[in-house]
């Protein structure tokens, strides 16, 4: 059975399976259709499951108020797969002007994790920052924390311990270090902060993530149901993106872990291009046989980049097609995508050094308070 862990899964093969397996809720297209635009992870099917979505949904069409709950860990810059993370956040929050972004900087996790001290978590969480901005992030309707800093998490992670057992992590985590269950505590007291009486209680949740996070949100959603006769909570909906992988190709996660093998918003443009050059395709042994046979860009990871990233729905779609009839050879055709993906590199990488001195204040406001 696949077993989904959010510290180290590398790949998911069959996302049907994991559908079946985990009762993961399909995203129809009766959903899309009550949504008053999709962005392009929606339209290309790349978020493919959710659990409760629908409320989110209700709360859009009837002007009700619903809070969007992500985070990241300061570990290191942010890559394509924090990205995708990022901009599903920030369309979820543009689909009303009373959704609220409440956004974590896990530095306890970086700390238990990858041993990350937290004065260094503090660099990344204002280079993070600055990138969530630069996205597109609306700070009239967002509340950034530090995990160290907001009280409120840490005491709801130690209050719910209590209706955990080591048995039970144990079975969601696999066997860790007891660090790291404590932090998947700290993340149920996130996940369920936006419902805190003093951000107004009770209200509908929604938690972008990739579908590897599931079991933070499996344990909020029944720990949610346990005290709600307390708390009143509504247990956390959440929407399911599939995994990018690294540039090494299906089989390995993009990670921060494996630095050659993961494009970051911070690359040089020369080093992203270079990466993009040396990356994984689903070419074939000889250019005859690729203009016979045509490419496999369902295996390449050439193709993955522009369909998570490039906007323009033809040109991908153009790609996709000369790919299979056998109308593109892979090194003309990595040059293109790479020579895109370095101007969108640059352009951005141009904003966010405008966005630099924001990012840097509102983490000092935060760790100034206290
Ligand atoms: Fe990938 Fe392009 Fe080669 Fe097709 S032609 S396998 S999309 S690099």
């Amino acid at each position: 059975m696949q077993i989904l862990d959010p510290w180290s899964i590398a790949y998911v093969e069959d996302y049907n399976r994991l559908i079946e397996v985990f009762g993961i809720d399909v995203i129809t297209e009766d959903i899309l259709k009550q949504l008053p635009f999709l962005n392009r992870y929606f339209r290309r099917k790349i978020v493919f499951g959710h659990r409760d979505f629908q409320l989110i949904v209700n709360a859009v069409k009837n002007n009700k108020e619903y809070a969007i709950m992500s985070g990241i860990k300061p570990s290191s810059t942010y890559h394509l797969g924090s990205k995708i993370t990022a901009e599903q956040i920030i369309y979820l929050q543009q689909l009303s002007s009373k959704a609220r972004v409440f956004y974590a900087i896990a530095d306890i996790e970086a700390w238990e994790d990858n041993g990350i001290p937290f004065d260094k978590s503090i660099e990344y969480a204002v280079d993070n920052v600055a990138d969530l901005i630069t996205l597109g992030l609306d700070l009239k309707r967002a509340y950034i924390y530090l995990q160290t800093k907001e009280s409120r998490v840490l005491r709801w992670g130690y209050f719910f311990a209590r209706g955990l057992s080591r048995n039970l992590l144990e079975s969601i985590y696999g066997e860790k270090h007891l660090g790291m269950y404590m932090t998947a505590m700290v993340q149920v007291g996130d996940i369920l902060l936006p419902q805190h009486p003093d951000f107004g209680g009770p209200k509908p949740t929604i938690v972008p993530v990739g579908v590897d996070q599931d079991p933070h949100i499996r344990l909020t959603r029944d720990l949610a149901r346990k005290y709600s006769g307390k708390f009143k909570f509504i247990p956390p909906a959440s929407v399911y993106h599939k995994l990018q992988w690294s540039l090494k190709g299906p089989g390995y996660k993009m990670s921060k872990r494996d630095p050659m093998s993961c494009l970051t918003l911070s690359d040089t443009p020369e080093d992203a291009y270079l990466k993009i050059k040396n990356a994984f395709t689903g070419g074939r042994e000889t250019a005859e046989l690729q203009r016979k046979l045509g490419g496999k860009p369902e295996i390449c990871a050439v193709y993955q980049l522009a369909l998570y990233h490039m906007e323009d729905d033809r040109k991908v779609r153009q790609i996709y097609e000369e790919c299979k009839r056998g109308l593109r050879l892979c090194g003309e055709c990595k040059h293109e995508i790479a020579e895109i993906f370095v101007k969108f590199l640059k352009d951005y990488q141009h904003k966010k050094k405008s966005n630099m001195e924001k990012a840097r204040k509102i983490i000092e406001d935060i760790t100034a308070k206290y």
